[in-house]
């Protein structure tokens, strides 16, 4: 039986693929492997969002480069955000590789299927879902739309029989996914959005949370809110990436939103949903952000108080707006001072946020385990840790918190009720 290894790095995106193409893999008769040395087909999924996402994705390549030298039977075949139009230039960069295809395309050289309808074989309790395809969006700075194309969604009714059937195989949780969920359905006959798609979804039975990103401030809706709001199965989790905390870098970097729109949208969404939990992604050093600008990034934050912030160097990325219209004028060191800075900010807040849960009992759905302890998350996506002898995975239990750091919460199991 050949065997096949995935190598996966970038956005849950292409997480969600690479456990697709790996089902695709098992159907046509091939195995998982756990190293490149034993695997008979070897996928690159990648990530070239970042250039240093792009650099550990190049020096994979050179290795493998050798592995192929002294077994050349083995196939490569590199899928993600590096494989861009022109094929041919990558074919010469990389002559060792046997295959380039497109993110969330097919491996035209097996047997063509759609890649969409290829479900997990073993998926996790928590399963991701994508619901529409690439960006309309260009904001300056993004590789994305370059490289995944247009928007395009998946019928709602293929969507939810997908549900169904992870739910028929254990899932009690799914993730909707998307460059831009706000944006979903809008190329659809009928034009359903997200929250008609979350309507439709909440009523299946078995399935117990839903959850969906990314967001976009520009495209959010109030309708999108409420249902976050009414929607029992919906979880009280959005990410909202602002980006910056400055109106001029904020135009620069073609957003379609202002500091003061988004602070509104903050505001409708707490005092609609309360309990959520938000979170947010920042650039820091975009190309003349000056110290004044970047503070307002920082004051931002302080004011908001976020959950989680992912936060980013700018990197320049080819094809993008910025890298053609604008200098890397930022040093790296003052970029890696600025995400310092960020980081010890949200480190406090979060700190502060997990330390309310001291002494609460919140409820966790099981997902695995790490380091002999079972591992879950809340409705607010906190990641929770407990130890139990008996096997929870997969299983809704309340968990009394008996310690919280700024990154995920320990406690004891109260009751292990069967869901
Ligand atoms: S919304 Fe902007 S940042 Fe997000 S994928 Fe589209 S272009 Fe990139």
């Amino acid at each position: 039986m050949p065997q096949y290894y995935i190598w996966t790095i970038g956005c849950q995106m292409n997480k969600a693929e690479s456990e697709r193409l790996g089902s695709y893999l098992e159907q046509l008769g091939y195995r998982a492997t756990a190293t490149t040395e034993e695997a008979d087909l070897v996928v690159l999924n990648s990530c070239v969002v970042r250039q240093s996402a792009e650099s550990r994705v190049i020096n994979k390549l050179n290795a493998l480069k050798s592995l192929k030298r002294s077994r050349p039977g083995l196939t490569l075949a590199v899928t993600g955000c590096l494989v861009n139009s022109k094929v041919d230039q990558l074919k010469k960069n990389f002559p060792y590789v046997d295959y380039f295809f497109k993110p969330g395309d097919y491996p035209e050289w097996l047997e063509k299927t759609e890649l969409g309808q290829v479900l997990p074989q073993h998926p996790s309790p928590s399963t991701f879902v994508p619901i529409i395809q690439g960006c309309d969006n260009f904001c300056s700075f993004c590789i994305v739309p370059y490289r995944r194309g247009r928007e395009r969604s998946r019928p709602v009714k293929e969507i939810a029989d997908e549900v169904k059937e992870l739910v028929h195989h254990g899932v009690k949780e799914v993730t909707l996914l998307g460059q831009n969920v706000d944006s979903y359905g809008h190329d659809l006959s009928n034009q359903p959005d997200l929250a008609d798609l979350l309507t439709e979804l909440n009523t299946i039975d078995g399935l117990v949370r839903i959850r969906f990103l990314t967001n976009h401030p520009k495209d959010m809706s109030t309708k999108l809110i409420e249902a976050v709001a009414y929607l029992d199965k919906v979880c009280e989790q959005i990410n909202l990436p602002v980006q910056s905390g400055d109106n001029d870098i904020l135009k620069a970097m073609r957003r379609g939103y202002t500091v003061e729109r988004y602070r509104q949208l903050i505001t409708q969404i707490r005092s609609k949903i309360p309990g959520i939990a938000l979170s947010t992604d920042i650039i820091v050093g975009f190309p003349s952000e000056s110290p004044r600008q970047f503070q307002q990034t920082v004051n931002l934050l302080s004011e908001l108080r976020f959950s989680i912030v992912h936060v980013a160097a700018y990197s320049p990325r080819p094809e993008t707006i910025a890298s053609r219209e604008f200098e890397d004028n930022i040093s790296p060191a003052e970029k890696r001072e600025r995400l310092h800075t960020i980081e010890q900010l949200q480190e406090g807040i979060a700190a502060e946020i997990n330390a309310y849960l001291l002494g609460k009992t919140v409820e966790v759905l099981v997902e695995g385990k790490k380091k002999e302890k079972w591992q879950g998350r809340t409705r607010t996506g906190k990641l929770v840790f407990f130890n139990n002898n008996n096997d929870c995975l997969g299983r809704l239990v309340k968990i009394r918190i008996e310690k919280t750091s700024p990154w995920s919460l320990q406690g004891k199991i109260e009751t292990n009720n069967a869901d």
